[in-house]
């Protein structure tokens, strides 16, 4: 249909119930663009419309260098989203009216530059996901404005922010240059099998405890790798970058109150993601395995394997197999560290601010007091090694209260006044000549990492007859009738990969049934949006998903493994 029958059918709707507004759906012609209505709201309150734009490439002409590669392909679709985001606050709400009238929307991404669904660029289009709220006058339909909206300030929008001549075109090219060297810098610490990097003059503070974005001002120090840390890493676009390397192994951060530890150690938690230039991060690179961990009491547990870390607790309770509606610190604890093995976590980052002390340390006089056998509790730093010994896996922990430590450190950094220095041999010497007389606990070995395989009627989607599953801000999710609590789960960024994390929980619910483990089902449905795009978990038949962005598989499984209705085999 072309622009012509548009305008027809909204002055034929003028002034009538809203409903009417349905007759819109279906796509239409215009001079530059296709605009395909998929989505009508039923009233002017309800969730808002969903349109698409797109635009063909003998249009659009988007260079072929900026998306062929898939790494490029992201950031390219991450800044087209950001400039329609920006674009379109401008042309929001100028159609006035009832409820969201004059609405018009797209996904806003933030420091991160993450695969999402609202923009997309292919060989032949680009198209943009758009949300709207068609005007209203009470319940009634304005045609007019509706009218100004859809054919006047939406063109304009779209040639605004999509062809590639109105894209700047600078700052698309230097975006390339930066995804294209954050690569190769991940690329560098596999290969050398390395945790993190972090670029001399990185800044990791952030405005508040509210924000993300980079704190400014005289008082920032900017990073400056200790000479004993510091590599060179080759990068394709400009001279090579020198920052520190965190090596595997077990590394501490150590230092005074109000030093930087923990400022250290959420950057380094941030920088499994890809961060935008000018966020102060964005060569601040982590191992995408690497998983924060925390004290979380009260989460619920299902039949986890905690052996390694807890046994003999009171009343003979299970701890191979431990369940719990309400865990303690150091069994939260636990749990949390476990379950992060079972989705094949290459580091573990730990900060002493939010751990259970009696999980990371029990020192030589309690030992003595208080007998091994009448303490359920392994501390973490009798098995920290053999982690990482037998099972590969990092740890990367924040400590300023327990020396003990030192004797099981690879590597010690201490804060000093915002900035790093190695100390390890300093603190070996020290762990040498002030022994700590505790003996080890905890046997030979770790102990196993059990998977667990997923029942399918622990999902239930529905509240009352309708199903319900969505984000409720960034770190809570309404799954049917229950409410997933997500605020320990601290790399989650984007409330967009919340919405995801909801959509990929209600399909693990169908998929499961017993036969395959927690990371079996998400692995598969990751292989699936490997071939089809982020697109393919949205429920919504012939609509855009247009709000959706990748979390990661250890957020998801992590989400999964807070659902309180959640049973496994
Ligand atoms: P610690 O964990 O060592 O107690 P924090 O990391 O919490 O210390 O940092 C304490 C304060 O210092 C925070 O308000 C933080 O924003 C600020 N800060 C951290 N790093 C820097 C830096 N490089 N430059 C300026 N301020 C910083
Ligand atoms: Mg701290």
């Amino acid at each position: 249909m072309d622009l012509k029958r548009l305008k027809q059918t909204l002055s034929r709707i003028d002034g009538k119930g809203y409903k009417a507004y349905k007759d819109l759906q279906g796509e239409y012609r215009f001079p530059h663009f296709q605009l395909m209505i998929d989505y009508v709201q039923g009233d002017p309150f309800a969730a808002p419309s969903r349109i698409r734009v797109r635009m063909p490439q003998s249009e659009a002409k988007i260079p072929e260098e900026w998306f062929t590669q898939p790494h490029r392909k992201v950031a390219l679709e991450d800044w087209i989203a950001r400039v329609w985001a920006e674009k379109a606050a401008r042309y929001s709400f100028r159609a006035k009216g009832t409820g969201k009238s004059g609405l018009i929307g797209v996904d806003r991404p933030g420091q991160e530059i993450l695969p999402r669904t609202a923009a997309v660029v292919t060989r032949d289009y680009v198209e943009v996901r758009v949300t709207v709220g068609l005007p209203a006058q009470g319940r009634r339909v304005l045609g007019r404005k509706a009218e100004e909206m859809l054919c006047d300030y939406l063109p304009r929008l779209v040639m605004e922010a999509t062809p590639a001549d109105s894209i700047d075109r600078e700052g698309v090219e230097e975006r390339m240059k930066l995804v294209d060297n954050q690569r190769a810098i991940r690329q560098y610490l596999k290969e050398k099998g390395w945790i993190a990097f972090i670029a001399n003059s990185a800044v990791l503070p952030r405005e508040s405890g509210i924000s993300d974005r980079p704190l400014k001002g005289e008082n920032v120090v900017e990073f400056r790798a200790p000479e004993s840390l510091e590599v060179s890493v080759k990068v394709p676009h400009g001279s090579p970058i020198r920052g520190m390397a965190i090596r595997d192994g077990i590394t501490l951060i150590v230092g005074g109150g109000y030093h930087g530890k923990s400022t250290l150690l959420n950057a380094l938690e941030r920088g499994v993601y890809d961060h935008i230039a000018g966020d102060g991060r964005e060569y601040v690179i982590t191992d995408a395995e690497a998983v924060k961990v925390r004290a979380e009491d009260g989460r619920r547990v299902e039949k986890v394997n905690i052996s390694p870390f807890i046994n003999n607790l009171p009343f003979g309770r299970d701890t191979v197999r431990f369940s719990t509606e309400d865990a303690s610190g150091s069994t939260s604890q636990a749990t949390n560290i476990v379950e992060s093995l079972e989705m094949g976590a290459s580091c573990l980052l730990i900060d002493e601010d939010t751990s259970a002390t009696n999980f990371m340390i029990r020192d030589g006089r309690m030992q003595k007091l208080v007998a091994k056998g009448k303490e359920p509790i392994t501390p973490f730093i009798d098995k920290v090694r053999q982690l990482y010994e037998e099972k590969g896996t990092s740890s990367i922990l924040v400590l300023g209260g327990s020396g003990d430590y030192f004797d099981v450190a690879d590597t010690v950094i201490m804060m000093d006044e915002y900035l790093p220095y190695e100390v390890t041999r300093e603190a070996k010497e020290v762990a040498r000549i002030q022994t700590n007389d505790r003996s080890r606990e905890g046997g030979e070995e770790f102990g196993e990492v059990t998977p667990r395989k997923v029942l399918g009627k622990g999902f239930d989607p529905r509240k009352g007859k309708k199903e319900k599953v969505d984000a409720k801000g960034l770190r809570s999710i309404q799954f049917g009738s229950t409410v997933v609590d997500l605020s320990g789960v601290e790399q989650l960024v984007d409330v967009s990969q919340t919405r995801a994390i909801a959509e990929m929980m209600r399909l693990i619910g169908k998929k499961a049934d017993g036969g395959k483990t927690l990371r079996e089902l998400i692995e598969a449905i990751y292989a699936e949006i490997g071939q089809k795009g982020l697109d393919v978990i949205s429920p919504f038949k012939g609509q855009h998903p247009g709000d959706l962005a990748l979390p990661r598989k250890h957020e998801v499984a992590a989400a999964v493994n807070r659902l309180r209705t959640l049973r496994v085999l």
